[in-house]
């Protein structure tokens, strides 16, 4: 009877040193866990004071160690989060953005993440990029994208009088961008508008006279403000065209007519943009010119249309690399 009670007592003393085993067990594993937790980027970026949207917002954009650390070592900032959420942000741009933000706290994200894509931090003809020649109809001329000296496209043609004022061959164009411009040309006349050709291709040289010109009579200052400097005028890509109609033939009347709303309301169906338009002066660095159209293609004119962006900021985003 005794042996009988010894046998339970020690089943007992086993049964219990198991458990407490087990439960040793389970503890560690958690101690374990907890302690792999806080080595991740999510609980570390957590106890650094971003939200859990803004850990998950960090995470999902970045993996790589470098740009991680950058959070931790820095001062918790939620509008650098905001700019991970920008519509046009683009990874390459980081650290420029967070500088320029720093340098500019008052200026929202989306002006932040803008103003680096397109190079706005810097003043016009501050930095000077050779246009991308290769994009063809897609390539960017402006203040910081310029044109070589003896960049001349291979297919231009002669606009015929129908559409162009002056001598014939004295307005040339791109084929492509005259095809186009054809197929819209017929489209207004159908509605009882007659456009007509101003100004088209410009070669280097045309364009460094009119600037010199002016540059020489009033000095640089007063020629930036009215005329682009040589190799950053769109008219040397045979892709921009000056339009105005046969009853309103220069820019003044021809801004209030009901030809330029109807351009701006339907030359992307056509491929062209209003490359000026009023409120984007600050971005394409040129006064409103309701007349001045480039050719982009139809999806590309499209999509800025719709989006009421400059084409900067699509070129920026979507062209460059
Ligand atoms: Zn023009």
């Amino acid at each position: 009877m005794a042996t009988r009670k010894r046998l339970k007592k020690q089943v007992y003393f086993v049964f219990a040193g198991l458990i407490l085993i087990i439960g040793l067990i389970i503890f560690g594993i958690n101690k374990y866990k907890e302690y792999q937790y806080h080595q991740t980027y999510e609980y570390k970026l957590l106890e650094h004071g971003y939200n859990e949207e803004e850990v998950t917002t960090i995470l999902d954009n970045f993996s790589d160690n470098e740009h991680l650390d950058y959070f931790l070592s820095n001062e918790k900032n939620s509008n650098i989060v905001k700019l991970l959420n920008e519509e046009y942000y683009l990874d390459k741009f980081f650290y420029e953005y967070v500088a320029y933000l720093e340098e500019n706290p008052d200026l929202s994200t989306e002006s932040i993440v803008r103003n680096i894509n397109v190079h706005l931090d810097k003043d016009f003809y501050e930095i000077e990029y050779e246009t991308n020649v290769s994009l063809d109809t897609q390539m960017l001329v402006n203040k910081y994208y310029l044109l070589s000296e003896d960049y001349v496209p291979e297919d231009l043609v002669s606009v015929s009088q129908t559409y162009s004022w002056g001598e014939l061959g004295s307005q040339k164009v791109r084929e492509v961008a005259y095809n186009a411009f054809l197929d819209m040309w017929n489209a207004a006349e159908q509605e009882g508008y007659y456009l007509m050709i101003n100004s088209s291709y410009r070669s280097y040289q045309d364009q460094e006279a009119v600037y010199n010109n002016y540059k020489s009579s009033s000095g640089q200052k007063y020629a930036d403000s009215i005329a682009a400097r040589p190799g950053s005028s769109e008219h040397q890509t045979g892709l921009a065209i000056d339009i105005f109609s046969k009853t309103n033939t220069n820019r003044n009347s021809f801004t209030d007519s009901p030809e330029a709303k109807w351009l701006e309301d339907n030359a992307h169906k056509y491929g062209f943009i209003l490359r000026y338009p009023e409120d984007k002066v600050d971005i394409t660095g040129y006064s409103y010119e309701s007349w001045h159209f480039r050719y982009v293609g139809e999806d590309i004119a499209t999509y800025i249309y719709e989006h009421d962006i400059t084409f900067e900021e699509y070129y920026a985003y979507f062209l460059e690399k």
